[in-house]
């Protein structure tokens, strides 16, 4: 039986004694269209495996269980584990993993579950409290990732997702899309979870790039220079790197800046990657390394 109705997940709740933490983000799905979208956008089958973080009573845990060829699913909240047990008794290619998704040793995970698999995918409804370190964590450590398919809340999605010289662009678009291509595959209201989050929400896919999306020589300098150009939005470009950098670095930064084709009076979020890559390299020639 389904886990992802209100009647089923209400039972669930109610015989195990369960109460909801909201420290941890819990807010459980309880829509199978919703389901089904998230699934769908994770492009399983029978070769591929899934990674879940925060399976919480296993609606999408059991949906990832008829898709993909194995399932890994890391739960924080230990009272967690044996509703899990119980609800994917019969599902004999899921391993729940009890333990803090930030503190585990990924690769480990990866070697021991997912040796069998031709491509493994993260797909999640995740605590929103902690949904960038988790991100990052993932997009970071260089997993073999095909696809990361999450439920987040909607604004961080569109700051994802967001292009150049639009007011959603900063420092986590060009994160994110410098390993990976990013696409908003839909909206979510609040009414599909129990209890109801807040704020709205949305699934957003990110496929993984095969290398990233610009060649940088220092990707730890490349993205301090990302943060330093955003860190004071209405600014210029030009004002925020000699904030960055030194005041006395400010004619030098000028030459800099229009030797690499990029206007010292615009603003870091109209920059494309291209151009803090090629920004970052123009910087690293000149030795101005923040
Ligand atoms: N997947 C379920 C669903 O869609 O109904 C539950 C999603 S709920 C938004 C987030 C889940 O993540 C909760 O079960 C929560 O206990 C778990 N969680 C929170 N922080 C976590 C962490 N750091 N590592 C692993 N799981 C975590």
């Amino acid at each position: 039986m389904d886990v992802a109705t209100p009647r089923r997940t209400k039972e669930i709740i109610e015989r195990h004694g369960f109460s909801f933490k909201k420290s941890l983000g819990q807010n459980f799905l309880i829509d199978p269209n919703i389901l089904n979208k998230i699934v769908a956008a994770a492009g399983l089958d029978a070769t591929k495996g899934a990674l879940e973080i925060g399976p919480g009573i296993g609606a999408l845990t059991q949906q990832l269980a008829r898709e993909a060829g194995k399932v890994a699913a890391v739960e924080i909240d230990r009272r967690l584990i044996p509703i899990l047990q119980e609800v994917l008794e019969a599902d004999e290619n899921v391993r729940i993993v009890h333990g803090d998704v930030l503190e585990i040793d990924l690769q480990a995970l990866f070697k021991e579950q997912f040796g069998e698999v031709s491509g493994v995918s993260v797909v999640a409804n995740l605590p929103y409290y902690v949904t960038t370190p988790i991100l990052m964590k993932l997009l970071e450590e260089r997993l073999p990732l095909e696809n990361i398919v999450v439920m987040i809340q909607k604004e961080v999605a569109e700051r994802m997702a967001a292009n150049p010289g639009t007011k959603a662009y900063g420092s986590l678009s060009v994160a994110v899309q410098y390993y990976a291509v990013p696409e908003l595959v839909c909206i979510v209201p609040h009414t599909v979870f129990i209890p109801q989050p807040n704020v709205d929400s949305a699934v957003i896919k990110l496929a993984m790039r095969d290398k990233p999306a610009v060649d940088v020589a220092d990707e730890d300098f490349f993205f301090r220079t990302v943060q330093a150009s955003f860190a004071q939005r209405r600014k210029t470009i030009h004002n925020n790197l000699s904030s960055w950098l030194g005041k006395d670095k400010r004619e030098e930064l000028t030459r800099i800046l229009e030797s690499t084709g990029i206007d010292p009076v615009r603003r870091g979020e109209t920059l494309s990657l291209q151009e803090y890559a090629s920004l970052t390299a123009a910087l690293e020639t000149h030795g101005l390394k923040g």
